[in-house]
C-alpha cells in the first residue's frame, strides 16, 4: 500500500510541478509579447505601418510618402 501512495504522491508533485513550469512560460510569453509591442512604437501617421525605429520611419517615409510633409521629429533623425 505504502508504495501505491508512493507513487499517488509523486505524480501529484509532477504535476504540480508540470503547471508551475506551464505558468512560468506563459509568463514569460506575455512579457516577450509586451516587449515585441513596445519595440514596434513607431506607427506611421499616414498608413499605420510599425516600425522598430525613428530611422526606419524616416526610410518608410521618403520612400512610402515622399510628397507628403515629414513630421519634425523624424526630420531631426
Ligand atoms: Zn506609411
Amino acid at each position: 500500500m505504502a508504495r501505491g501512495q508512493q507513487k499517488l504522491q509523486s505524480q501529484q508533485k509532477a504535476a504540480e510541478k508540470a503547471a508551475k513550469v506551464k505558468k512560468q512560460q506563459g509568463h514569460s510569453a506575455s512579457e516577450q509579447q509586451k516587449a515585441a509591442q513596445k519595440a514596434l512604437q513607431h506607427v506611421c501617421s499616414i498608413c499605420r505601418a510599425q516600425m522598430p525605429d525613428p530611422k526606419t520611419y524616416k526610410q518608410h517615409f521618403q520612400n512610402k510618402h515622399p510628397k507628403l510633409d515629414m513630421p519634425d521629429f523624424l526630420k531631426e533623425v
